[in-house]
């Protein structure tokens, strides 16, 4: 058995030697790096208290620690412990806190009900059944040229980084099931393939968030929304984005026909 080569001269050598590995990988390396030294920069860059105010905008404070913590390059107490030990009013850092718990919980409920994270916990709520959606992603969404500008950037930063905000990742997850109409399995299975953080429980209990099959409703949205959080970051033009430029009960009458109507 061949033992893989750990230590180069240069991050270029490294990828080299990726690339000679796994030659059908496509595209380039992403441009965020690895290790325990871009770990601790991410770290104490962090600022908990203007996270909590912030994190739902693309351009918010979030701590883009996901990928580390996926990797096992930090623990998820070694991060509390750090927020926790700089700040001294714990009330301002609860969102932080809150939203490391939520990785711990997926993660938990994982471990205690394996046979949910590859099915539907329970039914979908948008007047369909599993069987009517569709079992693979389209082509047009896997290659981003969807037509709709702010979708395809969302794909472009999934695709040439390996890193979607979490906004972001509930905009483009709730496109591919309630828009487009796919199982959340196929959309799940493709955010792994290229996500740096990866994990199958947070990803696959996220999807089925959105998707309302663990959930009491279906996560939707509309231009309005994506503008508020995202002007400026992605082209929020109405007129390169006709599908989500409608109100919310539009949408929702469009989307899900076989639930009650709603007035608006
Ligand atoms: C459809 C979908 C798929 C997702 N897939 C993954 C995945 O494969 N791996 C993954 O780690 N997270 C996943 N998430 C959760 C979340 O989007 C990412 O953890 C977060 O965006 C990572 O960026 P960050 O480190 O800057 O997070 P921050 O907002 O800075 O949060 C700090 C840490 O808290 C945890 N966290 C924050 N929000 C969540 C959340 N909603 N659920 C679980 N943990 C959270 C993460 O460990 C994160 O690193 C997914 C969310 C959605 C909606």
């Amino acid at each position: 058995m061949s033992v893989l080569k750990r230590h180069f001269d240069n991050r270029n050598d490294l990828i080299a030697y990726v690339k000679e590995l796994a030659p059908w990988a496509e595209g380039d390396a992403s441009k965020i790096l690895g290790g325990q030294r871009e770990c601790k920069k991410r770290l104490t860059a962090l600022d908990a208290i203007k996270y909590g105010k912030t994190r739902n905008y693309g351009n918010g404070s979030v701590s883009m620690l996901s990928p580390y913590i996926s990797h096992g390059v930090i623990t998820l107490n070694e991060v509390r412990n750090h927020v926790v030990k700089d700040s001294n009013d714990q009330k301002s850092i609860e969102t932080f806190i809150r939203e490391l718990g939520w990785r711990d919980f997926w993660s938990r409920f994982a471990e205690n009900n394996k046979c949910f994270l590859w099915n539907d916990v329970e039914d979908y709520k948008t007047g369909y059944a599993s069987d009517d959606y569709q079992e693979e992603v389209p082509e047009d969404i896997l290659v981003g040229d969807t037509g709709i500008a702010c979708i395809d950037a969302f794909i472009g930063d999934l695709v040439n980084t390996g890193y979607v905000h979490n906004h972001a990742r509930m905009y483009l997850a709730s496109y591919i099931v309630h828009f487009r109409q796919v199982k959340w399995q196929a959309g799940a299975r493709w955010f792994l393939s290229h996500l740096l953080d990866g994990d199958v429980a947070s990803n696959n209990f996220s999807w089925q968030w959105i998707a309302s099959t663990f959930s009491n409703k279906p996560y939707f949205f509309n231009l309005e929304n994506v503008d508020r959080y995202f002007n400026g970051i992605v082209d929020t033009t109405p007129s390169r984005n006709r599908v989500l430029d409608a109100s919310y009960p539009t949408l929702h009458n469009r989307l899900f026909p076989n639930l009650e109507l709603q007035n608006g």
